[in-house]
């Protein structure tokens, strides 16, 4: 029997979404199929915000594709009218040795992006509502800013359907196989589907659907909390406050968001890493009292007016790889009809456009322009789990 689509994307969060509408857009056959709802809350993309940025201070080789996924972010919101990105401004905030601080500085002086150094008084007058140490200094970076994870996730699933995928939602998949003679074969609990290429973007359920791939992936339990700060959101408003993260003397980094949801919503912040272990069937939901306290603890002398009243907390998951650099590639194991992208690590959210670009590019035609050297899963087969 001939198969009925070129195509199949399994998971429809955000790496999939983008990789059905590019797939779709290049003509091919594409069917999705999605353990939940569309844009749902449950995997890793969702809560309202992700910071974009270009001085990435985890590797300047990130830096090409961060360029090329603006431009197919401003694409997305040029052809569905959603709003998806605020370029707002970020400052990456600590001691100038701090990975977050000169991590930065060195992608940008490296791929020469637009910059400034702000000392801590010039950061106070800046941006009065954060109340940095003597000693701390800032990258500020104009072209930094925010993406709408729920709206991205929604506008590639809409120019998706605009080209005829066919996405399945609260469709799980139970279990696929390659085919002797080419192509795959996926299951899921009604129906069984064949195609020619098979593309796999799990989220946190890669540990499920990727056994044989050899990477000993982390689950990590996120938290993101809300606070309505002291005097209102007013300076909170991302006409005049940027994006940020902000490490500490230990390494440990905060981030946050400025006020984008209405006078009553608040303001986002979180823990950048520092969660802990989890699976998606074993992640506590619940947001308990001693870690909201944590928090604004931590927020009391950086940004003192945040932490006003508690509003509202959310779970997220990470999916780490053990150096925290992504996996797309052709799958080793099945490298003629399997492409996978995962492992994302906590900070895939901006590159969701350029991924989805890559993904097509490697399950139609086996292989990229785009530098993904970094990205490749053999670097972890020896790792220990
Ligand atoms: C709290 C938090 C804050 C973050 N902040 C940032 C940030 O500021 N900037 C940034 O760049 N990144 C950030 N990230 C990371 C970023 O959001 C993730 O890297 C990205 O969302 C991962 O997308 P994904 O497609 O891999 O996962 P998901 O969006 O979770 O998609 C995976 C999909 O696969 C589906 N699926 C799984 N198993 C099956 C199955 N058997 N059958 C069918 N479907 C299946 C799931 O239901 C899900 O929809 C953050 C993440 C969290 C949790």
């Amino acid at each position: 029997m001939s198969p009925t689509h070129d195509v199949i994307v399994i998971g429809l969060g955000g790496m999939g979404s983008a990789a059905a509408h590019h797939l779709a857009a290049r003509g091919a056959r594409v069917l999705g199929l999605e353990k939940f709802g569309p844009a749902h809350h449950h995997g890793s993309s969702h809560g309202g915000s992700r910071i974009i940025r270009q001085a990435y201070f985890e590797d300047p080789a990130y830096v090409p594709l961060l360029l090329r996924s603006y431009e197919l972010y401003e694409e997305l919101e040029r052809a569905t009218g959603r709003e998806v990105a605020t370029l707002c401004g970020g400052l990456m905030l600590g001691r100038p040795e701090a990975r977050a601080v000169a991590g930065s500085v060195r992608s940008a002086r490296q791929w020469d992006l637009p910059h400034e150094i702000l000392d801590a008084h010039e950061i106070r007058r800046r941006f009065p509502t954060l109340n940095p140490n003597d000693d701390e200094i800032a990258l500020y970076e104009a072209r930094a800013g925010l993406v709408r994870p729920e709206n991205t996730v929604v506008a590639h699933l809409q120019l998706a359907t605009r080209n005829d995928a066919d996405l399945h939602f609260n469709e799980p998949v139970t279990r696929w196989e390659p085919l002797p003679g080419g192509g795959v074969r996926v299951h899921t609990a009604e129906n069984t589907y064949t195609a020619g290429q098979l593309v796999i973007c799990p989220g946190a359920w890669a540990p499920q659907l990727l056994t044989d791939l050899g990477v000993p992936f982390g689950i990590e339990r996120q938290v993101m909390y809300w606070f309505q700060p002291t005097g209102g959101v007013e300076p909170f408003r991302p006409e005049r406050h940027p994006v940020y993260i902000w490490e500490d003397a230990r390494g440990v980094q905060i981030y946050g968001f400025p006020s984008i949801d209405g006078p009553d919503l608040g303001a986002k912040v979180a823990f950048f890493r520092k969660g802990t272990a989890c699976s998606p069937e074993t992640i506590d939901r619940e947001v308990h009292a001693g870690e909201i306290q944590a928090m604004a603890e931590h927020m009391s002398r950086r940004i003192p007016s945040l932490p006003g009243t508690f509003l509202k907390a959310a779970t997220c998951m990470y999916s780490n790889t053990p150096d925290e650099h992504f996996v797309i590639a052709r799958h080793p194991e099945h490298p003629d009809s399997v492409t996978v992208a995962c492992g994302f690590s906590g900070h895939g959210f901006k590159f969701v456009p350029v991924v989805g670009e890559i993904v097509a590019d490697l399950a139609l035609s086996g292989t990229t322009e785009h530098p993904i050297e970094l990205f490749d899963p053999n670097r972890l087969a020896a790792a220990p789990a």
